[in-house]
Formats: C-alpha cells, structure tokens, sequence
C-alpha cells in the first residue's frame, strides 16, 4: 500500500514534515532537512513514541560525499535524491525514525571529534575500515545504542574503505553533523 505514495519533493510526506522547498534553492544552501520515507525505520522495532514517518539517511554524508570521489567504478553510485546534478558514489541509504537518525549523527559526530584531537592518527587505509571505526568507537567511550552506533561506525568505515581520508574530512569541518 505505502509503495505507491508519492515521496518526491512537494509530496504528502514533504508537506508534512519540513518547511515548503526555497525557490532559490541551491546545493546545501538551503535547509529542507532530510528526504522523508514512507518505510519504516529500520533500526528500531518498537517506538515510543511512535513513529510517524521515517528519514532517509545516507550511510556515508552526501557532503563528504561531494567534497572527495574515489577512483571508478563505483558499485554503489546514484543520483542524489535531495541535491540536483549531484551524482553520490555510494548512494545506500538507511531508513531511520527522526531520533534514530539524529542518534546515528550525534555518534558519528563524537567519533570524528575524537579522532580530530587525536593528531597522530593516520586517517586509515582502506581495508581498514571496520577495525579503525570501532577503534574510534572505544577511544571516544560509545557503546550505545547498538543500532546507532553501528550505522555511525559504517559511516567511517565506508569512507575509509573507499580510500578516503578521514583527516582531509576534519580538515574542511566535516564531521558528519545531520
Ligand atoms: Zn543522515
Ligand atoms: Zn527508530
């Protein structure tokens, strides 16, 4: 039933839940928050309060995303939904309650705060990936929530596997902020 609802910009789910698109809308410049999802999360299975709608998270930021490409092909590219003309090299998406999404940023956040005052990191190598976020995950004392975290920790270890830098990230004040 919910698949043939229209999701697109100006739809019910966009009326509904952020403020009207700006007519001068620009890459970034404009707040319209993130692309709303008629699926349900995907990280919780109980919600109280309950959830309403659900948040399309890109798994690696769609900022980092536009600030560094890796070499082609890229197995998981795609039109980003919200940023016209922007072409993401890893498109996954992840569907989120709104405090689930806020959460994934938050610890994503945190991780790359820690990682930013820790200057003899290198910014890990790919193939890395994984051990390098859960590294960071334990420096900086996160443990919870389980599901959060781990979407927060894939953020890292995607970029990193990709052959991104994480030190090139911080250096542009990107730390995954939502
Ligand atoms: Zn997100
Ligand atoms: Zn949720």
């Amino acid at each position: 039933m919910t698949d043939e609802l229209d999701t697109g910009p100006g739809s019910l789910y966009d009326d509904l839940t952020k403020p009207a698109r700006l007519e001068t809308e620009r890459f970034f410049a404009a707040a319209i928050g993130p692309k709303s999802s008629p699926r349900p999360c995907q990280g919780h299975r109980t919600h109280a309060p309950k959830a309403l709608y659900s948040e399309s998270h890109h798994v690696v930021p769609q900022a980092w995303q536009a600030l560094w490409q890796p070499e082609t092909p890229w197995p998981n590219q795609g039109r980003s939904p919200d940023h016209q003309g922007l072409v993401l090299w890893d498109a996954r998406t992840f569907d989120w309650c709104r405090t689930g999404h806020g959460n994934t940023h938050f610890l994503l956040v945190r991780m790359m705060q820690t990682f930013a005052r820790s200057p003899s990191l290198s910014g890990g190598s790919p193939g890395h990936g994984a051990g390098f976020a859960d590294m960071l995950a334990s420096s900086a004392g996160l443990r919870s929530p389980r599901a959060e975290l781990a979407g927060a920790k894939l953020a890292i270890e995607r970029w990193i596997d990709a052959g991104g830098d994480l030190r090139f990230l911080v250096e542009r004040g990107q730390f995954g902020a939502i």
